[in-house]
């Protein structure tokens, strides 16, 4: 396959459209956001290195959710969920007795649940969203669901938030089988890194190299959480948090641009231009994965930064392409 070399990519192009379906005063944009993927990767190639540390990652095991997942978990009170736990414990002894000792003990803590409200509330939600979407969609669309159960070939790769108020699915009305998406805090995608990160690194050669996605869109949002701690923060370790200032480094180079040009800027102005920037600095961070360049390079993939208003409703898309491609403005 073609390499792509850095020097290559300095020749990317970025263009941008927008879909703007509310104010005017929305359909403003930042012109500034333009050069930047470009931009930053002529100037830190391999970025941000400085940035990255080695921290242990744990995944941790999650057998004994299944009794409350089944279709027919509706006629589950607590005393059957507990009793599925105790059937799961004594059917499968090959847990082994640190799992079994675990499984013991949060039986012994359900059964000191009296069921409260707020426990019943979220598990009804549960039971009535999939019976909704299993009676409305699942048994109605039986030729999708059945060729999905074959396999998938989803067009695209998204990178979203997990802010529970920006599912791309939702947003960008994508079906089953649309889309192969990965949600973080902030939508970040960091940089090419096989001693961290693997959970991105997978899911980005999973879906360039054996799902063959044909578009990467890495989308931010209004009101970013994520991104307001990325800009609060001190960024040396001292916030207090175990996890969440160290994964919004990821976009450090996009508060600092941000903060450098901000002069003046109210605070929370600059957090809107963040939050644009750090999906420049993420599309900047997918050239370092070697087969997402083959990729551009061999015009099989392309990349795309968005950003979703759900304050204004608005919806902004841009690209970064090899060679020219036309804007569109809708
Ligand atoms: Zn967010």
């Amino acid at each position: 396959m073609t390499q792509c070399t850095m020097s290559t990519i300095s020749g990317c192009i970025a263009t941008r459209f927008t879909l703007s379906t509310a104010h005017p005063k929305n359909t403003s944009r930042p012109a500034a956001l333009r050069p930047v993927a470009t931009a930053s990767l002529n100037s830190s190639p391999a970025s941000p290195p400085s940035l990255i540390r080695n921290e242990p990652v744990f995944a941790a095991p999650a057998p004994v959710i299944h009794p409350l997942l089944r279709e027919d978990m509706g006629k589950d009170s607590y005393e059957e969920a507990i009793a599925g736990l105790q059937k799961l414990l004594s059917e499968n002894r090959e847990l082994g007795p640190v799992v079994a000792a675990k499984i013991d003990e949060i039986t012994a803590e359900l059964q000191t649940i009296d069921g409260s409200a707020t426990s019943t509330e979220t598990l009804e939600t549960l039971k009535a969203g999939f019976v909704h979407f299993k009676k409305e969609k699942y048994e109605k669309n039986p030729g999708l669901y059945g060729e999905l159960a074959k396999g998938q070939s989803p067009k695209f790769m998204v990178f979203a938030c997990s802010d529970s108020r920006v599912c791309p699915s939702h947003v960008l009305d994508f079906q089953p089988g649309e889309a192969f998406v990965v949600r973080n805090v902030a939508n970040m995608v960091p940089a090419y890194d096989k001693t961290q990160y693997s959970g991105t690194g997978a899911a980005v050669e999973y879906a360039v190299l054996h799902l063959k996605v044909q578009e990467i869109v890495v989308i931010g949002h209004s009101a970013c959480g994520g991104i307001k701690g990325l800009m609060s923060f001190a960024c040396d370790g001292s916030s207090g948090t175990d996890f969440i200032e160290d994964w919004v480094k990821v976009g450090l180079p996009a508060k600092s641009k941000v903060v450098a040009g901000a002069n003046g800027t109210p605070f929370g102005d600059q957090c809107a231009l963040c939050e644009k920037e750090a999906v420049n600095v993420s599309l900047g961070n997918l050239l370092t994965y070697p087969f997402v360049r083959d990729g551009l390079v061999n015009k099989t993939l392309a990349l795309k930064g968005g950003y979703y208003d759900f304050v204004n409703g608005t919806f902004e898309l841009w690209g970064l392409d090899f060679g020219l491609s036309p804007s569109l403005s809708v």
